[in-house]
């Protein structure tokens, strides 16, 4: 770490103590979940910034934008870091911008939108929210942990997508402050459809420093689990509940055995050798999905409240990509894969893997709606990881026969599955970020303007 960095940074933030240099430190700051991933971890391990800083507002953000291009340093923005593909490692070291210290949540308007800085965590919001009849419509299964400007940089959706769709739909993100990383940076709004230039870039673009996210009524939810002698018979429950509008439901998750043996301090909702279905449903429907449940030959293993993310056993917490954190527990060769089935042929494919794979793929299903309103069976399986070649295939074949695959073994944005056709992310990078300074090499198809 240069020590000129360091003073530079000490003059444009209030306490030097929000300087970080200590390399453990920095290490730490410098890293998510990217060891997710056997080519991630053995490709970006040894990434690594070179210092640290701590922002408590939007001027100290605009001063170290500003001081970071005049210094030809390149800056990269974290949340929480709990990202899965290297989001927020540095590539080319440089300065990791810490937003934890801007949390705010500056209110809540009387039609359900939260106001707030990035650095605000999602079970903060999703509780505060609760207090005055709102909740967060969508969130991840880091719920804990996130920041909600981490979410927008690098989230998609989780539990709530399948009433609410993605980060990209129903305009849930009504709006945001971003600084940009110009020669003399600027707090730009973005409104309504101009989200999308920045959007899911993983911080490439734009700093995002004020947020206004919308939020749904809040509504009083059970935790409710049902095991099926086989998958079929799950997977066709599970979709049809989770395609019928009369239910009000916040999650439907299909887990394959032996997928529900990796929970386990949850063993009370797992049912031997079963597939595993989990729902969070409006507590008014509950009696009438048990009754539906066992109509359809299921097993009820578990119902309880959620009271908020502070719930005993909080079930989120065995979903989306933390399924695969529970199977890497019990065996650190699972890895994963982010998949979208088709809704119509949904079946065939699963057949399809099944000939071809066996149990290296096991199937690990999450329900959510696209931006055109149609649920659509979506999922992280488990991929028993023998080498990258075969991976690869796996993904290739996968594609092959229709299934949409966002790759989480690749760090950067154009194959990670959220890249925008219309290239609208790539010119804002162009206008705001010219130099190329935002997390460089994360988006491939940029290349920085001669000097
Ligand atoms: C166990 C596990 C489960 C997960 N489940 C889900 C899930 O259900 N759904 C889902 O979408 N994701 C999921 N993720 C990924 C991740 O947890 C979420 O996307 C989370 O919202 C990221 O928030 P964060 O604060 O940790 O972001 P970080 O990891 O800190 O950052 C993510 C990206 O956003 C950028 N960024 C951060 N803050 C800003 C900002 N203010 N302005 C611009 N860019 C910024 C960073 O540079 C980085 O590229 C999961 C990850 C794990 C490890």
């Amino acid at each position: 770490m240069s020590e000129t960095l360091a003073a530079g940074l000490t003059r444009l933030v209030a306490d030097p103590a929000r300087v970080i240099t200590a390399p453990a430190i920095v290490d730490r700051l410098s890293k998510d979940f990217y060891w997710y991933s056997p080519i991630l971890k053995r490709d970006l391990e040894s990434k690594v910034g070179e210092i640290a800083v701590q922002p408590v507002n939007v001027d100290e953000v605009v001063a170290i934008a500003r001081y970071a291009g005049e210094h030809n340093v390149p800056l990269t923005v974290r949340g929480a870091g709990t990202g899965n593909y290297g989001q927020c490692i540095p590539l080319h070291g440089g300065i990791v911008l810490d937003l934890q210290l801007m949390d705010k949540l500056e209110e809540i308007t009387a039609d359900g939108v939260a106001v707030c800085q990035p650095g605000l965590r999602l079970a903060v919001l999703e509780t505060e929210a609760r207090k005055l009849g709102w909740e967060l419509r969508m969130y991840p299964s880091t719920i804990a942990k996130a920041s909600i400007g981490g979410f927008l940089g690098g989230g998609s959706g989780g539990i709530g997508s399948v009433a609410h769709g993605g980060l990209r739909d129903f305009d849930t993100v009504r709006a945001f402050e971003v600084v940009t990383m110009e020669k003399e940076p600027r707090v730009v709004l973005h409104e309504g459809a101009a989200v999308h230039e920045i959007l899911h870039c993983w911080g490439t673009n734009g700093i995002l420093t004020r947020i206004w996210f919308a939020l749904t009524p809040a509504v009083e939810w059970t935790q409710f689990t049902v095991a099926f002698p086989t998958f079929d018979e799950a997977f066709l429950f599970a979709k049809s509940f989770a395609e019928d509008r009369q239910w009000t439901k916040r999650l439907v998750t299909v887990f394959e055995w032996p997928i529900p043996s990796f929970f386990t301090p949850v063993k009370q909702v797992v049912a031997q050798d079963k597939t595993l279905v989990l729902v969070m449903i409006a507590t008014g429907q509950l009696e009438a999905l048990r009754t539906s449940a066992q109509a359809a030959g299921g097993e009820v293993t578990f119902t309880g409240a959620y009271i908020g993310p502070r719930t005993q056993p909080l079930l989120s917490d065995y979903t989306w990509n933390h399924t695969t954190l529970w199977a890497m527990k019990a065996d650190p060769t699972w890895t994963y894969i982010q998949a979208g089935f088709s809704p119509a042929n949904c079946m065939e494919q699963f057949r399809l893997l099944k000939e071809r794979y066996g149990n290296e793929i096991l199937f690990h299903i999450e329900f959510m709606k696209n931006g055109e309103g149609v649920v659509v069976p979506g999922g992280i399986p488990l991929v028993y990881y023998t080498g990258e070649d075969r991976l690869n295939e796996l993904i290739a074949y996968c594609r092959e026969i229709g299934v949409f695959i966002a790759n989480p073994h690749v760090n950067y944005l154009e194959d990670g599955g959220r890249f925008r056709a219309d290239n609208i992310q790539l010119k804002a990078k162009q206008k705001y970020d010219p130099r190329g300074l935002l997390n460089p090499g994360k988006m491939i198809s940029f290349h920085p303007e001669a000097q």
